[in-house]
């Protein structure tokens, strides 16, 4: 058994349940913290995403930024480390590698699906945490239990995509998850699923079966790239990933024609009537009043000048 602080620790998705999670999780002792998540702070995510406060959404400020600094003023003996871009099945496995565990937490099951691949395969134990309306399941999967892959296949529950949450639920599951940590961590025999339900409060164990048939416990094959990038997100966004860093002093004068612009070294925003473009340097995009078609037909166009932008090696 390693100790805790030699350990390090990637959480995927600094949302609700991430920044849950990362309050407790953050200060026990982690050699290092990692944590991934291409989206920025806004006030509509203050209700239930508990490290965020109403200051940190006067600028734009990425999530996992802001939750590395505010981590290190809790606890100056954990390496935080903050990831700003979006896991993609292009990126994935390089973003985990070196992880001793992995935590999930995001809001999109093809996140989910992707996370879960690469842990199976590169057999990272992986905590998963999800959570729709009024409920929420944390499971385990470590050695020969069933994988994210079965589950996903047995319960459209955890199909979690821009569903709201009870905000009672981030801070009981952080709870629940935290100590299925520790007895993990501990080899004590620990439950591998627990279900949660916040109406009429219920806390169960349940058994999920693995997959016989499923493609990626199973079978363990390799991971395939399949990138066609998009996700649609809570509140109505696309998200796009180029999965590449982009020069933006580069490409800022390109994008005049695109709209009105604004950005420092981090970011560029594209503001259109009703709509705007945030692109990272990262080469993730944040679409906001834009339909899925609308989206594409923007990332075709501008295809060439992101791919024209090399970072200076
Ligand atoms: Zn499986």
């Amino acid at each position: 058994m390693r100790k805790i602080s030699e350990l390090r620790l990637a959480l995927v998705g600094c949302g609700a349940l991430g920044s849950a999670v990362l309050q407790l999780i953050g200060r026990l002792g982690f050699g290092e913290i990692h944590i991934i998540d291409g989206d920025i702070v806004t006030e509509s995510n203050l209700r239930t995403q508990v490290l965020f406060e109403i200051g940190d959404t006067k600028i734009i400020n990425y999530k996992a930024d802001l939750a590395k600094n505010k981590l290190e003023d809790i606890n100056s003996e954990t390496r935080f480390q903050s990831s700003p871009f979006y896991l993609t099945e292009k990126n994935a496995e390089e973003t985990l590698k070196g992880s001793d565990i992995v935590i999930d937490t995001t809001d999109n099951t093809k996140t989910r699906l992707t996370v879960n691949k690469v842990c199976v395969l590169k057999g990272i134990p992986l905590l998963e945490i999800m959570a729709k309306k009024k409920e929420a399941m944390v499971h385990m999967v470590s050695g020969e239990n069933a994988c994210f892959n079965c589950l996903y296949s047995a319960s459209k529950m955890i199909d979690n995509e821009c569903a709201s949450i009870d905000p009672s639920l981030p801070p009981i599951s952080a709870g629940v998850a935290l100590n299925m940590l520790l007895s993990f961590l501990n080899e004590e025999i620990a439950p591998k699923t627990v279900l949660i339900s916040a109406d009429g409060f219920n806390v169960s164990r349940l058994k999920i079966k693995r997959l016989e048939t499923c493609d990626v416990c199973s079978k363990r094959r390799d991971i395939k790239v399949k990138e066609n990038g998009f996700i649609q997100v809570c509140g109505g966004g696309i998200k796009f990933s180029f999965s590449r860093r982009v020069m933006l002093h580069d490409v800022y004068s390109k994008l005049v024609e695109y709209g009105e612009l604004e950005g420092d070294n981090n970011y560029i925003i594209l503001r259109n009537p009703g709509r705007s473009v945030l692109i990272s340097d990262y080469g993730d995009l944040l679409f906001t009043g834009y339909e899925l078609e609308e989206a594409k037909k923007f990332i075709e166009s501008i295809k060439p000048i992101i791919l024209a932008s090399q970072p200076s090696p």
